[in-house]
């Protein structure tokens, strides 16, 4: 499902704007660079509510995160973070890789992850998955899931060695070297674990790059994308 409207320099899933209680988006260009930055009056007025942020430091693992407060300069090391507290926005930092966000509207729980090529080989959608259930009892059938602007399958060429970790649907044969669809990767890992809607955003973020930082566009020295869910 593709069904995303920008305002402000954030994409929304439009479908979640049904949910009044949820404060969720993934910020393009022109709403600045996150690269580092950890501001929250900045980051809540951008986003349109909330008080504190969480985000973590990325080390592209699998490893997941609770937050209950403002983590502040105090972050732990995880790509990804989960709450269920009001006022507070679970957030990932991305230039390429997929944030990935998770709302659980039965029991109000969220997730933001960083699931770039090495978090989701490694298993970090599945463990969000398991940590919303683990914590606030969230049942994969009754989770909504939205992936956010990622490179595409048109600019993410890789190694044989990186593709052999993909299952080969998500694997196109390119010459001289194969194209991975991260996307589709992320949608299935969700799918098989029983999660019935993703939403996707569907741009490039390199063939965008206007819109979007992307590090193969522009190398180390990229700006990055806040992507954050929470609960007002
Ligand atoms: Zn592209």
């Amino acid at each position: 499902m593709q069904a995303v409207r920008e305002h402000g320099g954030i994409v929304r899933v439009a479908a979640w704007n049904a949910y009044s209680w949820l404060i969720h988006g993934f910020s393009t260009r022109s709403a600045g660079d996150f690269r580092g930055r950890c501001d929250d009056e900045a980051v809540t007025r951008i986003f349109g509510g909330g008080k504190a942020t969480a985000t973590p430091r990325q080390v592209h693992s699998n490893r997941v995160a609770r937050a209950d407060c403002g983590w502040g300069n105090t972050r732990p090391e995880a790509d990804a973070v989960v709450t269920d507290r009001c006022g507070l926005l679970a957030g990932v930092r991305t230039a390429d890789c997929a944030p990935v966000l998770l709302v659980d509207p039965a029991r109000r729980a969220v997730a933001a992850v960083h699931a770039g090529w090495r978090g989701a080989v490694a298993g970090v959608l599945e463990n969000a998955l398991d940590r919303l259930n683990s914590e606030f009892g969230s049942q994969p059938e009754d989770i909504e899931a939205a992936v956010g602007p990622a490179i595409g399958s048109c600019c993410f060429e890789v190694g044989p060695a990186v593709a052999a970790r993909f299952a080969p649907e998500c694997v196109i044969p390119r010459k001289p070297r194969p194209h991975v669809d991260l996307a589709a990767a992320v949608r299935r890992r969700l799918e098989q674990r029983g999660v019935p809607r993703v939403f996707y955003v569907e741009q490039c973020t390199k063939c965008n790059s206007d819109r979007f930082f992307s590090h193969r566009g522009e190398g180390a020295g990229a700006g990055r994308a806040l992507s954050a869910i929470g609960i007002r």
